[in-house]
């Protein structure tokens, strides 16, 4: 039989080499990137010279004198030594929804309170009296520490409600305007999960923290269809000009009709997980779910992802949910959502839908409160979970649930050292945003003390309990610059390169796994490792080249460097 093969083989040898070598039966492909450092983000951390693309995927990789010998290209991209990696996969981005956000009054890096006012005051000359004005992005740890107030506000608009988000998302800055309109006295009481901060006369401030922004934010129209096309055109382009080619969306079921007309169109350039609301109803969850699958849309350019819900605020806004008071607030313990019984209730009947659940948690009690819901899901519908090898059926002959819903805590900020390796024995996905680290670390350790800082922002204590930890931006909160993301990622260090040597910098990672995080761990968050996160045959030809080699540059060059090619399913949608 052996025999037979072998003859066989060099028969057929004989009959395609002479073609070969005159270069007659070249394969024909569309694109060939060849003489490069082609970083594969496989486990191995392997290194090719040359990928071959046909239409949307990858077809080959490997040296470049086999791959010029093998294949004839439509396009051909000399490379020239430079590197390339896979598109980056924005982990947890507010893709639509913040570029939508930025067309308003856009207060990032606002430095100063008057800064911020002038900005307002800018655009009320634009606007009728009366007229919502609206926008976000304020940070008041730079301008020393105090929230701002609705008097701040009142003295450049007098006569137009305003609503300003802060950076974060979690608290809500109104004028006097807004609160009347929105009815907000003496007597109002704060919702459940949300705060109406009060001055020493018990009269509202105008900080509106957590759910009690919704007020406020209910009289407030949804943006036009022109701003939502306007903030996809942005946000697309964006996308393309820092080489990210997937993104895991939190603008809601609704955007959904949005995306699928930028597909049809041929211009939607990122691959989207779109996210639900875990707020939701299980009807109404299930309803969306039924309804987008009738729209039968490719699902590795659109897809409906995890339902994404919060179990308390944020660190900047001391509203995380903290198993003890913070350093620098000894009354102050943040704000849960709701009680842990009814998170752990919610959690239990979406995970028995088969839901992928992910949930917002900053703090220590929130990442705790997190974990025991996810327990006792995993507990009272284990009859339906897969707990090892890719068996389907258990002994007994009962079905068990193929699609193990690898649900995800997103940021898992600051983290009880007991509760670490919960993760990995949970199969809890740890999503996480080093730029939010480097933007925290001004204040991160006097609100949380020099113990608790330890187990905070920790991706890498985390991995080494073997969790998957993938990496996003949580833009607007933060840029949407993948190149951020890693240089925080390896160097803990700001924008300026504060503090020498990095903060904490036992968290620090290689470049190799921080790339590895953007793009294979957030596939695997997003059930797609197999499709995409790493360059290989079969994969979708989602591709960046870079200007400087990540993998041996200072982390300082990081900050600047930034695709020549962005490459989406096979095509080059950007060029430097
Ligand atoms: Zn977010």
């Amino acid at each position: 039989m052996l025999k037979k093969i072998l003859v066989i083989s060099l028969a057929l040898n004989l009959l395609v080499l002479p073609n070969v070598v005159f270069g007659q039966t070249k394969q024909k492909i569309s694109l060939l990137l060849f003489n490069g450092k082609v970083f594969t983000a496989d486990t191995l951390g392997s290194t090719a010279e040359a990928v071959a693309v046909d239409g949307e995927k990858i077809v080959a990789v490997g040296k470049t004198s086999d791959l010029k010998a093998k294949y004839q290209a439509v396009k051909e991209i000399d490379l020239g030594g430079k590197l390339v990696t896979p598109g980056f996969n924005d982990a947890h981005v507010h893709f639509l929804r913040g570029a939508v956000a930025l067309l308003n009054v856009n207060l990032t890096d606002a430095k100063t309170l008057a800064e911020a006012k002038a900005r307002v005051a800018a655009k009320v000359k634009e606007v009728k009296p009366g007229e919502w004005i609206v926008g976000r992005g304020w940070d008041h740890t730079l301008w020393g520490g105090k929230f701002p107030s609705r008097t701040d506000l009142d003295a450049v608009a007098p006569a137009n409600p305003v609503f300003l988000v802060r950076v974060d998302g979690h608290v809500g800055w109104a004028n006097s305007k807004a609160l009347e309109l929105a009815k907000i006295d003496k007597n109002t009481k704060s919702p459940e999960g949300g705060e109406i901060e009060r001055d020493a006369s018990g009269e509202a401030t105008g900080i509106l923290k957590e759910t009690s922004q919704g007020l406020v934010s209910a009289l407030i129209a949804q943006p036009s269809p022109e701003q939502m096309n306007k903030g996809m055109e942005l946000a697309l382009k964006m996308a393309r000009e820092y080489g990210i080619t997937s993104v895991q969306d939190n603008s809601g079921y609704e955007t959904t009709k949005l995306y699928r007309e930028f597909l049809k169109a041929d211009k939607l350039t990122v691959r989207v997980s779109e996210w639900q609301n875990f707020e939701d109803s299980v009807a109404e969850l299930k309803r969306q779910r039924d309804e987008f699958a009738s729209f039968k849309d490719n699902p590795s350019r659109l897809k409906l992802g995890a339902v994404k819900g919060y179990v308390d605020g944020t660190l900047g806004s001391k509203t995380a949910a903290m198993l003890a008071p913070f350093s620098d607030d000894a009354n102050n313990s943040g704000i849960p959502r709701r009680s842990a019984e009814e998170l752990t209730k919610m959690i239990v009947e979406r995970d028995k839908e088969g839901f992928q659940i992910t949930l917002h948690a900053i703090g220590d009690k929130a990442n705790r409160m997190a974990l025991d819901g996810f327990k006792e899901a995993k507990s009272k519908n284990s009859i339906e979970f897969v707990t090892s090898g890719s068996e389907n059926m258990r002994s007994d002959g009962v079905k068990m649930r193929l699609n193990f819903p690898r649900h995800r805590i997103e940021h898992a900020q600051v983290v009880n050292p007991s509760d670490f390796k919960r993760f990995a024995e949970l199969g809890i996905i740890a999503s996480m945003q080093p730029s939010h680290a480097i933007s925290d670390k001004r204040w991160a350790e006097s609100r949380l003390g020099e113990y608790r800082v330890l187990g905070a922002y920790a991706w890498h204590f985390m991995q080494s309990y073997g969790v998957h930890v993938p990496f996003g931006t949580d833009f607007p909160v933060e840029s949407i610059n993948p190149y951020q993301t890693l240089y925080a990622a390896v160097s803990r260090q700001d924008t300026d390169g504060d503090p020498q040597g990095g903060w904490q910098p036992q968290e620090k990672l290689s470049m190799a796994a921080a790339i590895r995080c953007h793009t294979y761990e957030s596939a695997y968050a997003e059930f797609a490792e197999k499709e995409k996160g790493t360059i290989a045959v079969g994969m979708f030809a989602d591709l960046v080249v870079h200007s400087r080699d990540l993998l041996t540059i200072e982390p300082k060059e990081i900050l600047t460097t930034e695709p020549i090619y962005t490459i989406f399913n096979g095509r080059v949608v950007y060029q430097k």
